[in-house]
């Protein structure tokens, strides 16, 4: 496989894999169409995308890059029990605080909120047990 038909199969498996998977994660599913990728290509071809603004890179404080495919804004929820990176929705973490922002002079361009807690899955075994 030449060098773009590979990074275009890490891109796509980004896309598909909306777990916001890790480097390594990426490997593993890549490596199932080209068993001759390394996890330093697979490294290198993730930084070039992250840089290239076509991926996001997100980092949740577990020592771990993962990898979003969707570079619309939103936002993130870490779920501390299952660890699954949960996307939220714009209006539901927006609270026009960019307005407070503005008037203090700050120019808001980007933000990367990513909120800690339990997420539904977790939140109803814990009711239920
Ligand atoms: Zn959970
Ligand atoms: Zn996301």
């Amino acid at each position: 496989m030449n060098y773009s038909r590979q990074r275009e199969l890490i891109l796509k498996t980004v896309k598909e894999n909306k777990i916001h998977p890790t480097a390594q994660d990426i490997y593993e599913l890549v490596k199932e169409k080209s068993p001759n990728i390394s996890l330093g290509t697979v490294y290198r071809d993730l930084n070039f995308l992250a840089e290239a603004g076509i991926i996001r890179k997100i980092d949740i404080g577990d020592k771990q890059i993962h990898f979003d495919g969707d570079i619309s804004e939103h936002c993130h929820f870490v779920c501390l029990d299952c660890g699954k990176i949960h996307d939220i929705e714009r209006k539901d973490y927006c609270h026009d605080e960019n307005k407070n922002l503005i008037a203090k002079g700050f120019i808001p361009l980007r933000k990367d909120v990513i909120i800690y807690g339990q997420c539904p899955v977790c939140n109803k075994k814990e009711r239920e047990n």
